[in-house]
């Protein structure tokens, strides 16, 4: 393979998962993209009519972002190829009321986020990010984005002196022993949360009117920016890969395919703490999207007959240091393409239709497909393909590139894979 388009290619996704350090800042990012290339914003709100054949894309509690294009003829006849991703991982969240002062050092309070492995926070260069909402000069209530984009927390290991058991059996409580460290305070010292954002924020946009933060979503995350690593540049290492990775490829591959067919990309919150939510992909949003664009009911049972959704979410590669976890034949391995998740007990939507399908794509563009399921006996991980396949009855398959550490602080991709997913959603989105 040429490595130079690979090269470009990683580069571009480092620099998204960079610039993405919340699901706040993941859409804002993926906005950005979409308006270049001449995608028009819809608002909920408004009135769409009958739309246009056209670009376009919608937001929804700005963590969750549906786009698509729209072709000249009615989408009963086509159906829509999806692509789906979700733009939550697994964090620290800063609690409402986080203050706290022991022995004149200032800590948050922090809710873990998702089934987050907890052990790789600590001793990081931790940063802080999210969505505020604040109220104007005119009291209106308004919300922007928030990041303190340095190292500004961190949360000390302790000693291996004071914990001889350490490399045996250190447990996380998260409630005791998570509050990362932000500042230190004299003895008479307050501390006022709120008022530090309100500060970070003159400091971000000085020409921001607001007099005071009501409330935020603001989470921690690792400074460390996203790299190839390896001696060969074999690896991609970053934080929440799961699953701005697959957002990123299904973005890059729906700019990229045939704009005058109907293809839509939709990239949820919430699916790390089970998509229940109004930006979940088990809430309304696609629905909504999709009854607007074809509302006759006859009409719209037709188009999701003929839709299709690629549900692409990361997969667990075989780890050399704990290769008895996996099934000896379904273990993917790094570099070695695109994986098709299965599972008997429909924890994947995956069905022996979708799967040749997506045989079929991979071989179109020469990309290698490797398949995954659970050691026998082993509890499931899911994702967003049943949620889709279930409430709509759209024919779905779950896909995802093999990683490392899912859902580390600091997870690990192949730098090929990405790159071999987008050569196949793009096929996706271009093929009639
Ligand atoms: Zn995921």
């Amino acid at each position: 393979m040429d490595s130079a388009p690979i090269t470009e290619f990683n580069q571009n996704l480092l620099e998204f998962l960079d610039k993405s350090p919340t699901p706040f800042h993941a859409v804002a990012a993926m906005s950005e993209y979409l308006e270049k290339d001449g995608f028009r914003k819809l608002n909920e709100l408004d009135t769409w009519g009958t739309l246009s054949a056209g670009k376009y894309y919608i937001t929804r509690n700005d963590s969750s972002l549906i786009a698509f294009t729209l072709p000249e003829v009615d989408v009963a006849e086509t159906g829509f190829k999806m692509v789906g991703a979700h733009t939550d991982s697994p964090c620290l969240k800063v609690k409402p009321q986080p203050e706290k002062i022991k022995h004149n050092l200032v800590q948050l309070g922090v809710e873990v986020y998702g089934g987050a492995l907890l052990n790789p926070w600590f001793d990081r260069d931790l940063s802080m990010a999210g969505r505020v909402s604040y109220i104007d000069s005119q009291q209106e209530i308004k919300h922007t984005l928030v990041n303190f984009d340095k190292a500004v927390a961190i949360i000390p290991s302790l000693a291996i002196h004071l914990d001889r058991e350490a490399n045996k059996d250190r447990t996380v409580n998260p409630q005791d022993h998570l509050p990362p460290i932000v500042m230190q305070v004299g003895d008479d010292d307050s501390i006022d949360f709120r008022k530090l954002v309100l500060q970070q924020l003159q400091k971000q946009t000085p020409d921001l009117d607001i007099t005071k933060v009501l409330d935020y979503e603001i989470c921690l995350y690792d400074t460390q920016a996203a790299a190839v690593t390896g001696l060969d540049d074999d690896f991609i290492s970053s934080a929440r890969l799961d699953n701005l990775l697959s957002c990123y490829v299904g973005l890059n591959s729906l700019l990229n395919g045939d704009s005058t067919q109907a293809n839509l990309l939709v990239c949820s919150d919430h699916e790390e703490v089970g998509s229940v939510s109004t930006s979940g992909a088990q809430g309304s949003f696609l629905e909504s999207v999709l009854q607007r664009l074809c509302p006759d009911i006859e009409q719209h049972h037709r188009m999701l007959q003929r839709s299709m959704m690629i549900s692409a979410d990361n997969a667990h590669a075989i780890h050399p240091n704990y290769s008895d976890k996996h099934d000896a034949e379904h273990g993917p391995k790094i570099n070695h393409g695109p994986v098709i998740k299965t599972n008997a007990n429909q924890r994947y939507a995956t069905n022996s239709d979708t799967s040749a399908y997506f045989r079929q794509l991979c071989d179109q563009v020469d990309v290698p497909v490797q398949d995954f399921v659970v050691r026998t006996g082993m509890g499931c991980g899911s994702t967003i393909g049943p949620i889709t396949a279930s409430t709509l009855g759209v024919k779905t398959i779950d896909i995802g590139v093999p990683t490392f550490a899912m859902h580390s602080i600091r997870e690990l991709a192949g730098s090929q894979d990405a790159f071999m997913l987008n050569k196949v959603l793009t096929q996706f989105y271009t093929k009639s």
